[in-house]
Parts: C-alpha cells; sequence; structure tokens
C-alpha cells in the first residue's frame, strides 16, 4: 500500500506538470482526488490494515493528498498566468503605430460664400426659398416686365426648351411665384443657380449663380433698400465697408440702382482689382415696379417694395483671389482643397 500511495504521488505529480489546460487539469484533479478518485480507492481498502500499521498509512495518505493538492493549485495559477500573459499579448495595442488618415469633406468655394450670405440674411428675418430652374417663359419674363417684345430679354441669351419653357436666366422668377403665394410683408431670398447661353470664358460661364431678394410691405421705400444692402455688405465685407447708389435701368424696378461697394483691397484708391476705379460693381437693386406688384395680385396703391440681385461667382472670385470662373465647376481636387 505504501508503494501504491507512492506511485499514486509520482505520476499525479508527473502528470500534473506535463498538463497544458486548466480543462486537463480539472479532470486530473478530480481523477486523483476525487470521491472515485484513486486516492479514495486505496484509502477505502484502510480496513484490511493491522492496527498499527493504520495509523502510518493514514498519514502517508493524507501527506500524499496535501502534496498533490499543493501540486494543483500551483499548475492552476501557473496556467492562469500563463493564459493571461498570451492574452495580453495577442490584444496588445501599440501606440506609436500610425492611425489611418480620414478625408475629411470640405464646402465647395460657392457654397462657402452662399452660406455666409443666407446667415446674413436669416439675421434680418429673410425666408430662404426656392424654385424651379425649368421654367415658364411667364415667369422668367412677363410677368417680370419684359413682353415677348421687349428688347431687354436680348440682353439675357435665353436656353430655351420651348416656346415657352426655358432654363431661368435669373432667380427673379422665385419672387413672382412668391408673391403670387404669400400676402405681404414677405421678405425673402432666392438663391439658386440660373442659366445664360454665353461661351465659356475666364469671366463667363453658361451656369451662374444669383442670390434675390425681395421685400413686399406697406410703406416700403428706397431709404429701406438701402439701409438693408448696407447691412448686407456690412456683414459680407466687414464693418467699414462703404457703398454707393449709381441710377440704372431695370424693367422689373423703377427707379433702378447699381450698387457699388469701396474696393476692400485698396480702400478707394484705385488697385488692380477694382481696375483703378477705387470702387467694385455688386449688386443691382431696385424699387419693385409697380407693373410687376400687379401681375402678382398686389395692390400697388397699398404696397411697395424693393428688389436686388448679385452674382455670387464674382464675389467669391474677388474675395479668394479667383481669377478665372471655370475653376468653380472643373471638380478639380487641387482647386477644391485650398478652401
Ligand atoms: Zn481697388
Amino acid at each position: 500500500m505504501r508503494d501504491a500511495l507512492e506511485q499514486i504521488k509520482n505520476t499525479a505529480i508527473e502528470k500534473l506538470e506535463a498538463c497544458g489546460d486548466l480543462k486537463a487539469l480539472d479532470e486530473l484533479k478530480v481523477k486523483y482526488l476525487g470521491k472515485k478518485g484513486e486516492l479514495t480507492a486505496i484509502l477505502k481498502q484502510m480496513g484490511k490494515l493491522s492496527p498499527e500499521e493504520r495509523p502510518v498509512i493514514g498519514q502517508l495518505a493524507n501527506e500524499v493528498r496535501a502534496k498533490i493538492e499543493e501540486e494543483v493549485s500551483r499548475r492552476i495559477a501557473q496556467l492562469k498566468e500563463k493564459q493571461l500573459a498570451a492574452q495580453l499579448a495577442a490584444e496588445k495595442i501599440d501606440v506609436t503605430m500610425p492611425g489611418k488618415k480620414f478625408d475629411i469633406g470640405k464646402k465647395h468655394p460657392l457654397t462657402i460664400v452662399m452660406d455666409e450670405i443666407k446667415e446674413i440674411f436669416l439675421g434680418m428675418g429673410f425666408d430662404v426659398v426656392s424654385g424651379p430652374e425649368v421654367e415658364l417663359d411667364y415667369y422668367n419674363f412677363e410677368a417680370l416686365n419684359l413682353p415677348k417684345d421687349h428688347p431687354a430679354r436680348d440682353t439675357q441669351d435665353t436656353f430655351y426648351i420651348t416656346e415657352n419653357t426655358l432654363l431661368r436666366t435669373q432667380t427673379s422668377p422665385v419672387q413672382i411665384r412668391t408673391m403670387e403665394k404669400r400676402k405681404p410683408p414677405i421678405r425673402i431670398i432666392s438663391p439658386g443657380r440660373v442659366y445664360r447661353s454665353d461661351a465659356l470664358d475666364a469671366t463667363h460661364s453658361p451656369v451662374f449663380h444669383q442670390i434675390e431678394g425681395l421685400v413686399v410691405d406697406k410703406g416700403v421705400t428706397m431709404s429701406d433698400l438701402k439701409g438693408t444692402l448696407e447691412m448686407f455688405i456690412k456683414g459680407l465685407y466687414g464693418e467699414d465697408s462703404k457703398i454707393r447708389f449709381r441710377p440704372h435701368h431695370f424693367p422689373f424696378t423703377e427707379p433702378s440702382a447699381e450698387i457699388d461697394v469701396m474696393c476692400f483691397n485698396c480702400h478707394g484708391e484705385g488697385c488692380r482689382l477694382c481696375k483703378g476705379e477705387g470702387w467694385i460693381e455688386v449688386l443691382g437693386a431696385g424699387m419693385v415696379h409697380p407693373k410687376v406688384l400687379l401681375n402678382c395680385g398686389i395692390d400697388p396703391e397699398e404696397y411697395s417694395g424693393f428688389a436686388f440681385g448679385v452674382g455670387l461667382e464674382r464675389v467669391v472670385m474677388r474675395r479668394f483671389g479667383i481669377d478665372d470662373i471655370r475653376m468653380f465647376f472643373e471638380n478639380d481636387m487641387r482647386f477644391l482643397e485650398q478652401f
């Protein structure tokens, strides 16, 4: 029996040492120390021993059990540590590795300035309204006091689709559509694309952007127009900006004016940007023609209004020093990434 116990101890320790994972270790533990284990099986035969031998073998059996238990605990701790080390190695993050580069999209320069202009007018209580780019002749011309035989039609080289439909040459048709739908007070801007059959060169494009504004209410005067445009220009070019009105003619406004802003580059001295003038033309504007109001069912005896229009491309070109309008529409990343 002594030999049997010694043998159990030795093979148990040997097997525990060779065991590579925790589950197998657990099985070995049951095999040797469990209720149906080998050690228990030996101890059941204790009854056959003489009274003198019993305590000696009993003590030896306890020593063997203690030794195996100790060995099991040691191996469990060892294997757990090994497992943890392996896990840490597998999940290690190298914080010095270069990260993945994300390309962040940028706004198109036209959008940057368009958004700025919208913000300025939203701040003054204007709504932003849009309308169709394929427009009826009526909204693009006729309702704006430009009947079919009007000579001013020739100045806007129009893309006609049929005799009565066209690509809008201005965003003014949105004003007509708005006045037909809403009752005064009206305070809107209508930004968007417009089309003219101009040959493409450094300063002309068959597609470009306008932002038009319209205010209609009781008692609206030219001084309201001037105040509004001053606010706008100061918002766009800075608080010290100066503007001047020059008389002009548009069929849809009376009186009409062109508005210049003092050159922000030379402050009126004259430079290359303003072609030596000291002033740069930025806007067309005027008091809404009574006939236009009438066309939209608004009584010109009761209401008056003003309207204005800005060409977006020119403003953006001067802002960023861009000298070719084609850059806006070529989608060249080398250009677009600069903004
Ligand atoms: Zn200048």
